[in-house]
């Protein structure tokens, strides 16, 4: 039977190009780019380029890359670095912890980040989301104070596809920077007096432009894996001057911010990802994703009678469809499609196998059962008309078989 993959937001495959381009870097290029020697200087030239890529693809400097170890790591790095480098400027007693600014449908790497933060005695507020995922900028305007030293709201959300107002939040930030600078006789803000703006790029990074100027944003995550690279690769595009400590320590690899030996295949394949992303053929084939996505969107509601489309119609990534099923749970339904060649998810692939009802999904306000009947089909390149077909075909039959197990109506 053909495999059909439809769970792209998980992982992705690695492009042809991404792999040819890493192989000489586990064979004869194998040296450690840390070595002064021609081995050494040759892996150091391979990263050197890479980290170019990235610094074109961002519209950034090379030196403002951090390569890392995933994008749960950059995450970490963006959050709990920039805050422990914060100096709280002085301020009236008891309002000296640090504050930090997120939403409640991050990706657990922000959201235990920030949690990790709480622990150490920092005040973290977890912006609420519309009925579509979307963060409410004026609500994110209310909540910036004096002690604000971060401010972290993802691009795009993996489970539901919705993508933030980026722009519009920078602006928001800067205008309340720009309010504190006049009150300041240097006119100059120190860190931890200046509100720095990370943004958690993995899932955009595909579709969305991702120039961190024209996003205004001081902090940015990227991982190869979700954009046709290898697994075990991250990296942070760290604004120059932005003050942030290593959360590991060692042998002081990329400027000290994070320690070990680099992975210089991964770094290799990560740079060939972000060119590819840049092709003119990946752009038209985006085009294509969209309409799969909008047909199975268009169909699933349509055809199958008490199915909700879950994040916004509009703002929402090109490959992403999340669908809840009155009287059918999600991982039976995920089953029910394996085993007829279908690959899916009921959420996000880090908390699938929980028991507990999506994050994202309780955010947008619905019922526990209701986030237990879903399905996120995340499309990407390999992805055919065929493949939508036969989830048009197999999905309603699912469903109703399903349904009528559980006794529903
Ligand atoms: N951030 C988002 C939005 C993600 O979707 C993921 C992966 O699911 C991550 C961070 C973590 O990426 P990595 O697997 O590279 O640690």
């Amino acid at each position: 039977m053909p495999k059909i993959y439809l769970d792209y937001a998980a992982t992705t495959p690695c492009d042809p190009k991404v792999l040819r381009a890493m192989l000489p870097y586990f064979k004869k290029d194998f040296g450690n780019p840390s070595s002064i020697h021609g081995f050494g200087q040759k892996a150091l030239n391979a990263m050197s380029e890479a980290r170019e890529a990235l610094a074109d693809f961002l519209g950034c400097d090379a030196p403002e890359i951090v390569f890392t170890g995933s994008a749960t790591e950059a995450d970490n790095l963006a959050i709990l670095g920039t805050v422990k480098a914060a100096k709280i400027p002085a301020l009236p007693a008891g309002r000296q912890k640090p504050h930090i600014i997120t939403s409640q449908i991050e990706h657990p790497a922000v959201l235990e980040s920030c949690r990790e933060l709480e622990k150490r005695g920092a005040e973290v507020t977890y912006l609420p989301v519309d009925k579509d995922g979307l963060v409410q900028v004026l609500e994110l305007k209310k909540a910036l104070k004096p002690n604000t030293v971060l401010v972290s709201i993802m691009y795009a959300n993996n489970e539901i596809g919705t993508i933030q107002p980026i722009q519009e939040i920078s602006e928001a930030i800067n205008e309340y920077n720009i309010q504190k600078t006049k009150s300041v006789p240097t006119g100059h803000l120190p860190q931890g007096d200046k509100i720095l703006f990370h943004t958690d790029a993995v899932q955009a990074a595909n579709f969305l432009d991702c120039d961190v100027k024209k996003l205004g944003v001081d902090l940015l995550t990227l991982s190869a894996h979700k954009i046709y690279g290898p697994k075990g690769v991250g990296a942070l595009y760290a604004k120059k001057g932005t003050l942030i400590n290593p959360v590991i320590y060692g042998g002081g690899h990329e400027r000290g911010l994070r320690s070990g030996t680099e992975n210089v295949a991964g770094i290799v394949g990560l740079g060939q990802a972000v060119k590819e992303i840049q092709s003119p053929n990946y752009k038209i084939q985006n085009i294509r994703i969209r309409q799969f996505r909008d047909k199975l969107i268009k169909n699933i509601l349509k055809n199958i009678e008490g199915s909700r489309l879950n994040g916004s119609l509009t703002q929402r990534l090109p490959n992403n469809v999340n669908v809840s099923f009155e009287g059918a749970e999600g991982e039976a339904i995920v089953i029910a499609l394996d085993q007829k060649g279908v690959a899916t998810s009921t959420g996000s692939a880090c908390s699938s196998g929980s028991l507990e009802p999506s994050h994202v999904l309780m955010a947008l306000g619905l019922s526990e059962e209701t986030a237990h009947g879903s399905l996120r089909l995340t499309l990407g390149r390999t992805n055919t008309l065929k493949d939508i077909e036969k989830v048009l075909k197999v999905l309603p039959v699912i469903i109703q078989k399903l349904r009528k197990i559980s006794g529903y109506k």
